[in-house]
């Protein structure tokens, strides 16, 4: 069989590695794949683009950026009960960059660590950087940050994430962060060309502790030649080890 290979993201030992925010999810979801991915050079299944989704962070990212300009605050800023405005800085377009993003080498590993975020604003109060993340979804469920789903947890990671590089670029950042989170309402009577949005600001309190550990663990998986066990609670494992057994 032949494998989709990448050679943007594979890992040389004693070369320097970039290990994107997404990688490093990767190795927490499952220490095989990401090692065959990021050791062995075998292209993941990846995921489609979200276009809808996109389009939603698109038009945010505009409507943030009018008020980054003017330096005011965004409405959706003022429920937060803080003096928020964006955060204007010359490398914004360059950490909003999903090939760039916010980036840091941690020396000790050699390991360039990356981060596109969506956002970044600023406490004129205590002039500490709120990381901001942006998300779109159609459900009529409540949403909730703390529902158990995997990708929430995730999502929650990404904000870590982002935190500790901001930190380690020498910001102070908040462990406050916020989701801007956009609900494409199905209860409206037709789609008449539109969607219609009824969008939450929802407080995550973030913890970046773990970060560095879970980066001294991956390069320690890394330079490992020998390929870990999968993951207990993988369906597409699970479904593979069953067809090869009939
Ligand atoms: S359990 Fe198998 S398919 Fe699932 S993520 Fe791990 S290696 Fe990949």
């Amino acid at each position: 069989m032949a494998f989709r290979k990448n050679n943007t993201y594979k890992y040389e030992p004693g070369k320097n590695f970039r290990l994107s925010r997404s990688a490093i999810d990767s190795f927490m979801k499952c220490n095989k794949c990401f090692y065959i991915n990021r050791r062995m050079n075998v292209k993941d299944i990846g995921m489609p683009g979200f276009s809808l989704n996109s389009a939603v962070d698109e038009l945010l990212k505009k409507e943030f950026d009018h008020h980054r300009e003017s330096k005011t605050a965004h409405p959706y800023m003022k429920s937060t009960g803080r003096n928020l405005i964006p955060f204007a800085h010359e490398d914004l377009d360059i950490w909003r960059d999903n090939f760039k993003g916010v980036s840091y080498l941690h020396e000790e590993t050699n390991l360039t660590i990356t981060g596109a975020i969506d956002d970044v604003w600023i406490d004129l109060d205590t002039d500490e950087l709120i990381v901001v993340e942006y998300k779109s979804t159609s459900t009529n469920s409540e949403i909730s940050l703390n529902d158990g789903t995997p990708w929430k947890e995730g999502y929650k990671r990404q904000i870590d994430i982002y935190q500790w590089l901001l930190k380690m670029n020498g910001f102070e950042v908040s462990d406050d962060s916020w989701f801007i989170y956009a609900n494409g309402l199905k209860t409206v009577g037709s789609f008449s060309n539109e969607l219609k949005f009824d969008t939450l600001v929802l407080k995550y309190t973030g913890s970046t502790d773990w970060v560095e550990p879970k980066i001294l663990e991956i390069k320690k998986l890394l330079d490992q030649d020998t390929i870990p066990e999968s993951s207990d609670n993988c369906e597409t494992c699970s479904y593979v080890t069953s067809v090869n057994s009939l």
